[in-house]
């Protein structure tokens, strides 16, 4: 006779992990990544890294999210790289789709005729959606003030020594950022327009000690400085609160997500812009990231250092927007 294991209740659990990761706090916090079945490899690798640098010693817990169910080869081989609890979610039919305001016809052509970077892809445009404005209310999220989004093959180069989501929390920070390249412009021709339409129509929304400043060039148009959102570290309440679904829902109802391709990072990034001062975001300039096309390697890093990678190899290509970030 085989004899079933018994399920720990979820209070057995908690408990569980409070013993093996004891934490200073109980941040109500977790790694979380929309990822399909395909990304296993890459997400893996992800993982290792994550735990070995951080996660090892905090327990986060990890929360997946797909369109399609996981794959059981998906849940092993992610749960098997840490002790932290992991969870796997599938989304619904609003959050992965188009609203019926979409004209489906019309964003068919475009994905036939525009020539940027993923033009053609439906399902792309999905994901920017979802990450833009339904990521943060999925069931499994629901209980979570922070979350630490997390990719398929990225680097930690560097040891993180504290956790990150305490210090958003004891410092009052709402969004934390490491990488700031510029977008392309073709992927985002009305997404400013809109936007300042959305200023004219909400202006409570935008207090006066806005960063406005570090996203808009000297006529007054975005200058493309945009967080990339695959590493971003929010306190959640931000894209909860009223200030940002009344600007997602603005964007949604405008269709640029579809006729045209809007990201998830100039999204977050203009709603950081307009609705938080800066001392509420925090650059992690310290935290060693890597995401194929650019990276962040911090001075210092050499052959005896904490960090694994090469600050030559990976100068900061974002210089543009990270200066000016000191600058605003
Ligand atoms: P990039 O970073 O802009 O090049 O886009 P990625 O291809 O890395 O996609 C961003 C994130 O969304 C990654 O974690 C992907 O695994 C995930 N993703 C992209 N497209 C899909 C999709 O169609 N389904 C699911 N489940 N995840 C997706
Ligand atoms: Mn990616």
């Amino acid at each position: 006779n085989l004899q079933v294991p018994q399920r720990s209740t979820p209070q057995e659990l908690e408990n569980k992990q409070a013993q093996i990761f004891p934490r200073k706090r109980n941040m109500k916090a977790a790694l979380v990544s929309l990822v399909r079945n395909s990304d296993l490899s890459e997400m893996r690798s992800t993982i290792r890294e994550l735990e070995d640098r951080f996660n090892y010693k905090y327990g986060y817990p990890y929360i997946f999210l797909n369109d399609v169910p996981f794959t059981d080869e998906f849940k092993e081989g992610v749960t098997v790289l840490t002790k932290a609890n992991v969870s796997f979610g599938i989304l619904d039919s609003e959050s992965w789709g188009y609203p019926e305001w979409i004209d489906q016809e019309k964003a068919a052509h475009i994905r036939k005729t525009a020539k940027y970077m993923h033009a053609g892809s439906e399902s792309y445009r999905f994901m920017c959606r979802f990450q833009s404005g339904y990521v943060f209310r999925h069931k499994l999220l629901e209980d979570l003030d922070f979350y630490w989004r997390i990719e398929p093959e990225v680097n930690y180069f560097c040891d993180i020594d504290y956790d990150p989501f305490e210090f958003m929390h004891d410092n009052n920070k709402i969004y934390g950022w490491n990488l700031a390249p510029t977008e392309l412009k073709e992927t985002i021709p009305t997404l400013w327009d809109v936007t300042k339409q959305f200023m004219r129509e909400y202006p409570n929304h935008i207090p006066k000690d806005n960063l406005l400043k570090w996203v808009t060039d000297e006529n007054g148009d975005y200058n493309g400085c945009h967080f990339w959102s695959n590493f971003e570290i929010v306190n959640l309440s931000f894209y909860r609160s009223k200030a940002y679904m009344d600007y997602f829902n603005y964007l949604d109802k405008a269709g640029g997500f579809f006729y045209e391709r809007w990201g998830d990072a100039p999204v977050h990034t203009l709603a950081v812009a307009m609705f938080l001062s800066k001392d509420q975001v925090q650059f992690f300039n310290d935290i060693g990231y890597f995401h194929p096309a650019i990276g962040f390697c911090p001075e210092g890093s050499d052959s005896r250092g904490k960090c694994v990678c090469d600050p030559k190899e990976h100068p900061e290509m974002n210089l543009e927007c990270v200066k000016r970030w000191d600058l605003v």
